[in-house]
């Protein structure tokens, strides 16, 4: 890529901004089905022409405009099956394949702490987000097993959305879930004792960070879904738990540890004249 003078680049900036702002006469309405709002491009500085305000967020958190992520009571059977088939059979060469690419993932960026993603572009973040599993040190057969479930769901017709797209955002909500975001401490400042900064679940990077680990599981799913499907079948019929994701065999996120804090000073009590609340 040619790479633009910041000056060249502001220009740039500001033309798109200006364009953005300007008024569009094609900007119609939302093409959700039973949606009559005005498309963003009509309402807001924006070049979408597709959807509304409501269902561009909607798309951005979710992966599709209609349909919702999995709610963790049916995702975590899926999951935990994925991953005791894994633990299972760490012998064979799709599945260590798998984890080995899951764990090269890992290793593609240098951490960048939650506090500093501002600016990055999605497939920078998502190489980031797995940054972040590798200092939090996750499993990575816990992603695989992400990875995997997310086929499964599709196998049993699950997926109301057929889409790529909500497939590989629906893997990366899980992954996303499995680390942390940025903690801090300051035990000496009595006015900013600590910080904490999650990375937001939405957006282009979680389609980034779903294709990655779609790819690094593509095989394993291509040549040993039908076992695995079977596999969580006769988990179930045998009693086994599994509403939760994880074993106790795995390592969970390491935690930021808390340092011994000291107890906080009570808010004065307003001398206002303006303090009407009652309260003292
Ligand atoms: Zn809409």
């Amino acid at each position: 890529m040619a790479t633009r003078s910041y000056a060249a680049s502001q220009r740039r900036a500001d033309k798109t901004r200006r364009k953005a702002k300007a008024p569009k006469p094609k900007a119609g309405f939302c093409t959700v089905e039973d949606c009559w709002e005005k498309v963003r491009a009509a309402t807001e500085a924006s070049f979408d022409f597709k959807l509304c305000r409501k269902h561009a967020d909607f798309q951005s958190r979710h992966g599709s405009t209609m349909a919702k992520s999995y709610p963790v009571a049916v995702a975590n059977p899926y999951r935990r099956a994925a991953l005791e088939y894994v633990l299972a059979n760490l012998e064979d060469i799709v599945v260590s394949h798998a984890i080995a690419d899951v764990g090269s993932l890992f290793r593609r960026a240098a951490h960048v702490e939650a506090t500093s993603l501002r600016g990055m572009k999605p497939a920078a973040r998502a190489a980031v987000a797995f940054a972040r599993l590798r200092k939090a040190e996750v499993d990575r057969r816990l992603v695989v097993a992400a990875g995997v479930a997310v086929a499964m769901m599709k196998a049993d017709r699950l997926q109301s959305d057929p889409s790529d797209t909500y497939a590989h955002v629906q893997i990366a909500k899980i992954v996303h879930r499995l680390g942390s975001g940025t903690h801090k401490y300051w035990p000496t400042n009595a006015a900013y004792p600590e910080l904490h900064k999650f990375p937001k679940s939405r957006g282009l990077v979680l389609v980034k960070i779903g294709e990655a680990v779609a790819g690094a599981v593509a095989q394993l799913v291509a040549e040993r879904l039908p076992d695995i499907l079977a596999f969580k079948a006769a988990r179930r019929a045998a009693g086994k738990p599994d509403t939760s994701a994880k074993s106790k065999r795995i390592q969970g996120r390491k935690r930021t540890p808390k340092p011994e804090m000291p107890p906080r000073r009570q808010k004065p009590i307003s001398r206002s004249p303006f303090n009407v609340s009652g309260r003292r």
